[in-house]
This record gives structure tokens, C-alpha cells and sequence, in this order.
């Protein structure tokens, strides 16, 4: 679109210039009323004539405001294209002074004056900034004012070109769209910190309406952390300070315009425009996910304590037990070595069962005690070897080894970081279950190891005994769960609840897979952190 060139109509008087668009044509005449000769009339008519062709190409023009000024600010002109972009009429605002475009904030530090000076010094002066329309409400124009000087260079006033920039193509049609389409709260800012747009579901979570939004500082909903990302220091341009923060999810306090704060994740994106660097957020109202997570924090702790509080429980309470304990035992092994066969046979077998029954007590207590303590002892780890673990908890199965002639074979084994205690007591489990659950033939037992994806161990100790019920694969691993009756086989079941524990405190996992009468294969999975 072509506009008249300032310069031009400076080679009009200015006074006729002044009166422009105005309903009035008072300077025209008066400056036309003396010439009573026929070539006066002449030139005061081609005069008026192209003083209203002026008017007509600048009400023409509906994208700009177009007005002229006095010296003082005092508009005395007015096209259509103001009246629309601002919402005067020219009979509301010919006269009065064009600060009123400027909103209070800015009137307060003075800029209607600066720009007029700024103008008068250098001739012509162009800006982005906030205006008012006359609803009150907020658009970001971008300026050009000139200034116009008569042929002896004396300031006669200003002529001020303007549009709003949320209408221009770029910032308004392309974006809006893309900005109500989205269904995160949206919000264009500029480099000052301005909001230039924003959609529906900004003012929804804001608490706004769109114009009491517009061109306000940014500050104002995101009170910290977003307005002084936008801003360049000195060692860095505002593209870079900007660059530094795309894509990045940054969790800040949102405040809604009754004052309450809420918790907001924004994205920023940079948008490069006419008007300079525009910054599109994103902004996400994270309550939700902040109460669940809070929630969540709040549960852990709550069961780690109450997990604390049973370990404790657990371990004082068996370690307790076996004092009066001992003390049953022992005098029930008295009554049975002195008075057995002295009694009816009746007391004879009362005495067993109480015996039988102080002996499964004391298993019990010693292997609950030994589950207490599975997790606890902090140990740090070391690199060992796996090899040896098995040597040693093979030797503390001699006997029951012996018993039933079983054959444990194994691989070689790794050396691994972690606890040799440990990694024995769970090797001493699962070989001894492999041979106590054993079913018609001899036990064998393989115990191996292999490479997982390269960060962990997975060790396997394979048997050929009853096996177990897809089923039951996760209860027998539950303290007390067992599938056989003691009457079938000694147990506490507590064995495999205690590898579980030592397995997952040392970082590491335990399953197994089975069929009954096929034989079971235990595995358990430790993180590789040899440091080889
Ligand atoms: P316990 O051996 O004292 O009963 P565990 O916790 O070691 O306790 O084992 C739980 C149950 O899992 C056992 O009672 C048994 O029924 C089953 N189980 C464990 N290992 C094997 C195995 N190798 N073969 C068959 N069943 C097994």
C-alpha cells in the first residue's frame, strides 16, 4: 500500500496541510479570502480541491491512523482509518491532545512529551508501543511520527502514522488460529515485556478478559522468572538469552488477576517477525500435577516410615522372644530327658509336640531375625567373587548336600561389586531349596551367570526338583507364603522374602520360571558396576 510521502505535502503551506481530513476548512478559506481577482479564485479552488482529494485518498486508508498535530500534541486531523483503529470519531478528538493514546503509566513517566521531543529533534521518529483505544483497552501500535516544519524551518506541528499490530498480517491472522487451536493457555510477548496476544485460554486461567490483558506487562501474571528471561545483558543479545530457554519446560508461579498464585510449567518459542522478536509461551496450569506429585512425595515417606517402624518392630520383638524362649526350650528338653517314660504315654506325646513345637519357634525367630536384618546392615560393597560366594554357601549346605547326595555343578561365575555376606545367604536359599524340593530322582543343581544388555548379571540356579505353578511365581517370594505343608518339608517361608529383600537393596530383581514336575530355574539380576 503506498501512503503520501511527508515530504510532499510539506510543499503545501502547512497551515492548509493542518486542516487536512478536518470537517473544517477554516485556514483554506481564510487564506483563500482575500484574493478577489478571478486567478485568486482559481487557485483557492484548486486548493480546496486538492485539499479534499488528500482527504479522500487519507480516509481511504483503513489499516493506518493518520493525524496531524500542532506543535503541542493538539490533533487536527483525523482519517477513517483512526477512527476505526481507535475508536474516535474525529469531532471527539480534533482538539485534544493525542497523549490520551498513551495509557496512564506511560502518560506518568512522560512519553506523549518525549516523543514530540524526540521527533522535533531528529524530524521523525518511529516506535512499538502500547496505545489506548477509546474503550480503554490496549493494542501494541507501531508509530511513525514526523515532524513538519514551515520553508523557514519553524516547528508548525507533527504528523503521527500508525497501526495496530495485532491486526497486521503477521502477528494477527497467521497466529491467532494457531493460538486458539492450542489447548495450553498462549501468550505473545515482546522484548519489553508486553503482552501482545494471547488466546481464550489465557484469559481463563488468568482470570482476564483479552483486553485488560493486552499490553500489559507480562510481570503482571508471571510475576518472576519469565519477564527477565526476554531481557539481553551484557554479554548476551536477547536472541541468545532467549536461545538458552527454547524448549526447555520452566516451572514458575502464575498469578491470577484476583491476586491467588498457581503453580505453571511455560515453554517459550521465539517468533521472528516485522516487529522484531516476538516470544510465544506456552503456559500449563500444573496444580494438578504438583498436588499429585506432592501426594506422592507425602506417601513414600509415610511408608518408608511405617516400613521403618515394622523393621524395627519386627527385629526387637524376635530378638526379644528368643530370651523366654530359650527358657521354654530348654526346660521342655528337661521334663522330656527326665520324665520320658515315667508319665502315661499321653504325657510322653504332649512333651514331643511342646518340644517340636519350641524347636519351629526358634527357627522361626532366627530366620524372621535374619529377615530384619536382610535390609539394614548398610554395608559397602565391594567388588567379590561370585565364585566364592557360592564356595562358601555350598559349605555351609555340606550336610544337607551330603544327605541327599546331590550334585551342584556351576559356570564360571563373575566378579561383581556387591555384598559377599549377601550374595552368599542368597545363594545358600535358592541351592537349598533347589535340593530340598527335590522330587523321585537325585537333585542336580546348575548354578550360572550371563551378561544382560551389558549393565547387569543375571545369575541362574536351576534344578530338577518339584517345580511350582506359574500361579504361585510372586507369593512364594512373600514372607511366610508357602506351597508345601511342613509336614511335606521343614520351612518358615521365609527363605525366598529374604533374597527378595537383599536382592533389591543391592539395586537387583529375582523371578523364577518353572512347570511342575519339570524342575524350577531361580534367577536373580544384579547391576554390573565391577569396575573393570
Ligand atoms: P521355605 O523353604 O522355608 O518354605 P521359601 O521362602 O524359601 O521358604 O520358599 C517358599 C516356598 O516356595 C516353599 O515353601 C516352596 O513351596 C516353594 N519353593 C521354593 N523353592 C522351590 C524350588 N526350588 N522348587 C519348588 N518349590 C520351591
Amino acid at each position: 500500500m503506498k501512503f503520501p510521502k511527508v515530504e510532499k505535502i510539506e510543499a503545501y503551506t502547512t497551515e492548509r496541510l493542518f486542516t487536512v481530513g478536518s470537517s473544517v476548512s477554516s485556514a483554506a478559506a481564510s487564506a483563500a479570502a482575500p484574493q478577489r481577482d478571478s486567478s485568486g479564485r482559481e487557485l483557492a479552488e484548486a486548493l480546496r480541491e486538492s485539499e479534499e482529494r488528500y482527504r479522500m485518498l487519507l480516509d481511504g486508508i483503513q489499516n493506518y491512523a493518520i493525524f496531524m498535530m500542532d506543535a503541542q500534541g493538539r490533533i487536527l486531523s483525523w482519517n477513517a482509518g483512526a477512527e476505526r483503529i481507535k475508536g474516535y470519531t474525529s469531532d471527539q478528538i480534533i482538539g485534544r491532545n493525542f497523549s490520551c493514546f498513551f495509557p496512564p503509566e506511560d502518560i506518568k513517566r512522560g512519553r506523549p512529551e518525549e516523543v514530540l521531543r524526540r521527533t522535533a529533534a531528529s524530524g521523525r521518529h518511529e516506535e512499538q508501543g502500547m496505545r489506548m483505544r477509546k474503550n480503554g483497552s490496549r493494542f501494541l501500535a507501531s508509530v511513525t511520527v514526523t515532524a513538519l516544519r514551515d520553508p523557514a524551518g519553524n516547528l508548525r506541528g507533527f504528523s503521527e502514522f500508525s497501526h495496530d499490530l495485532s491486526e497486521s498480517k503477521e502477528s494477527g491472522a497467521k497466529y491467532r488460529g494457531l493460538l486458539e487451536a492450542a489447548p495450553d493457555a498462549m501468550v505473545v510477548v515482546n522484548q519489553a515485556g508486553e503482552i501482545v496476544l494471547l488466546n481464550v485460554q489465557a484469559e481463563k486461567q488468568f482470570g482476564y478478559s483479552r483486553d485488560e490483558l493486552v499490553g500489559q506487562q507480562v510481570k503482571n501474571i508471571i510475576p518472576e522468572g519469565f519477564a527477565e528471561r526476554l531481557i539481553a545483558d551484557g554479554t548476551r543479545t536477547a536472541t541468545e538469552a532467549l536461545a538458552q530457554q527454547i524448549g526447555t519446560g520452566i516451572e514458575l508461579n502464575g498469578r491470577r488477576r484476583d491476586g491467588s498464585e498457581f503453580p505453571i510449567e511455560i515453554m517459550l518459542s521465539p517468533l521472528e517477525s516485522a516487529e522484531g522478536i516476538l516470544v510465544t509461551a506456552a503456559i500449563r496450569d500444573i496444580t494438578e500435577r504438583k498436588k499429585s506429585e506432592e501426594h506422592l512425595v507425602k506417601t513414600v515417606g509415610e511408608l518408608k516410615r511405617s516400613n521403618d517402624e515394622l523393621q524395627q518392630f519386627a527385629y526387637v520383638s524376635s530378638h526379644d522372644l528368643q530370651e523366654p524362649l530359650r527358657m521354654v526350650t530348654s526346660y521342655t528338653q528337661l521334663l522330656a530327658g527326665r520324665y520320658k517314660g515315667r508319665l502315661d504315654s499321653d504325657a510322653d506325646e504332649f512333651i514331643a509336640f511342646a518340644v517340636d513345637g519350641c524347636n519351629r519357634m526358634q527357627g522361626l525367630i532366627k530366620d524372621l531375625l535374619a529377615y530384619s536384618r536382610a535390609g539394614t546392615n548398610g554395608k559397602v560393597l565391594h567388588e567379590v567373587s561370585a565364585e566364592n560366594a557360592l564356595k562358601e554357601a555350598l559349605a555351609n549346605l555340606r550336610a544337607t548336600i551330603d544327605q541327599s547326595s546331590a550334585v551342584v555343578t556351576h559356570d564360571a561365575l563373575p566378579a561383581i561389586r556387591t555384598d559377599e555376606t549377601q550374595l552368599t545367604q542368597v545363594f545358600q536359599n535358592l541351592v537349598g531349596n533347589a535340593i530340598k524340593y527335590h522330587g523321585a530322582e537325585v537333585p542336580q543343581v546348575h548354578v550360572s551367570a550371563t551378561k544382560n544388555g551389558g549393565a547387569e548379571w543375571t545369575f541362574s540356579v536351576r534344578d530338577n526338583g518339584l517345580g511350582i505353578d506359574p500361579q504361585y511365581f510372586e507369593r512364594i517370594f512373600i514372607l511366610f507364603q508357602r506351597l508345601h505343608g511342613r509336614d511335606e518339608f521343614e520351612g518358615t517361608g521365609i527363605g525366598l522374602a529374604i533374597c527378595k529383600k537383599i536382592l533389591e537393596r543391592l539395586g537387583g530383581r529375582i523371578w523364577v520360571e518353572s512347570q511342575p514336575e519339570k524342575g524350577s530355574t531361580f534367577y536373580f539380576a544384579l547391576p554390573e558396576t565391577t569396575e573393570k
